[in-house]
């Protein structure tokens, strides 16, 4: 089979679609046939080795859409056949929170991610596809899907008539909480870098939109909620919002934060934290159970796919630098051909 490798750390370039050896299933695994797979940002963070090293060689790729089409000898819950999407959270097993730590294609070790023609995983990572999508539509979902369930409806939670504020709300977690935020009744209010981006927002329901690039976020953020602020802000920039975040959340509202994208020093004004007793909340991945509600509602219809193109799985560091450079409104997909 051929997949996506990389042996050193570095650009785009040490990225090599090459052959290697058919995965083959433990006892409890299922090989499943990539019919298409995502770019997501752990791809970047773990080709540049920084700001932690992953294993090399190293297969990145952490959503799947795909066919079961092998499966190892104890696998009941799953048949050759089966249209199937991947969870990429590996069961806990050592942390107290007992959740899932380690995000498939990225820091699970011994286990190759999503980028090539074949993959194994855990049969209990492998759930039913929704029936309405195609495969390049469900691989769009898992990793941004389940995280964004986990930040708004466990962590923050939202509640109906809540103004949440959505950082990056055109990229792929911003996406997704835009429409979970509508799902629950609340007033999803969308931050990004240009119109294009903010248009396709308004279409998936944002009710406020502010262009971060021409318009005053702080000023902005007054002129809709007054005061007040929001009572939930969906944080991943990090260094480059956090403060700002922290300043716009209401009294005994919720930060909600999975991500650094701008980097990690960010630089808080606690009085903001304490006086108005504001939660700071981190939040990773989700449980598969998480991952099954949220299918439901893709099932049902409530929440869409955004897919920005489809590319070929070898172009893939095409693909990483758009969103390295913030082009990419929706997933950017990967299909083996
Ligand atoms: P995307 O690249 O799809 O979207 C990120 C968006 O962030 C961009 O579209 C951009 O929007 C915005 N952004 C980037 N830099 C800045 C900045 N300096 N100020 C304000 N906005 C900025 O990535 P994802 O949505 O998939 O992931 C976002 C982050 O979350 C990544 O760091 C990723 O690693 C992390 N993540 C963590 C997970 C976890 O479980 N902990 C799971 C999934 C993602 P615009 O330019 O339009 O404003």
């Amino acid at each position: 089979m051929k997949a996506l490798v990389f042996e050193e750390y570095g650009g785009p370039e040490v990225l090599q679609w090459k052959d290697i050896d058919d995965p083959k299933a433990g006892p409890n695994d299922v090989v499943i046939e990539v019919k298409a797979t995502a770019i997501n940002y752990n791809d970047v963070w773990g080709r540049r080795g920084a700001p932690m090293e992953v294993e090399l060689p190293h297969i990145s790729g952490s959503d799947a859409s795909g066919v079961v089409v092998d499966k190892g000898s104890e696998v009941t819950s799953h048949s050759i056949g089966d249209e199937v999407v991947v969870h990429c959270g590996r069961p806990a097993f050592n942390n107290r929170t007992g959740q899932e730590c380690n995000i498939w294609g990225y820091d699970w070790p011994a286990l190759d991610g999503a980028h090539g023609q074949y993959v194994r995983v855990p049969a209990e990572n492998a759930v039913p596809k929704p029936t309405n999508l195609t495969h390049e539509e469900a691989a769009s979902f898992p990793l941004v899907l389940v995280t964004t369930w986990r930040k708004l409806v466990e962590k923050a939670p939202v509640k109906p008539g809540d103004h949440v504020l959505i950082w990056g709300a055109a990229g792929g977690l911003g996406v997704m909480a835009i429409q979970i935020a509508r799902l629950f009744q609340a007033h999803p209010i969308a931050v990004a870098s240009s119109d294009e981006k903010l248009e396709l927002c308004k279409d998936l329901g944002a009710e406020f939109l502010i262009n971060r690039k021409t318009q005053d976020v702080r000023q902005e953020m007054r002129n809709i909620v007054g005061r007040r602020g929001a009572e939930v802000v969906f944080e991943h920039p990090g260094q480059a919002t956090m403060g700002l975040s922290v300043q716009l959340c209401s009294w005994g509202g919720t930060v909600v934060t999975s991500g650094a994208t701008s980097g990690y020093d960010a630089n808080i004004d606690l009085r903001h934290i304490f006086f108005r007793q504001v939660k700071l909340v981190g939040s990773t991945l989700g449980t598969v159970h998480q991952l099954q509600d949220a299918l439901d509602q893709v099932q049902a219809g409530h929440i869409k796919p955004v897919i920005d193109r489809v590319l070929p799985m070898k172009d893939a560091g095409q693909g990483q630098t758009l969103l390295e450079t913030e082009e990419v409104a929706g997933k950017v997909i990967l299909v083996p051909d």
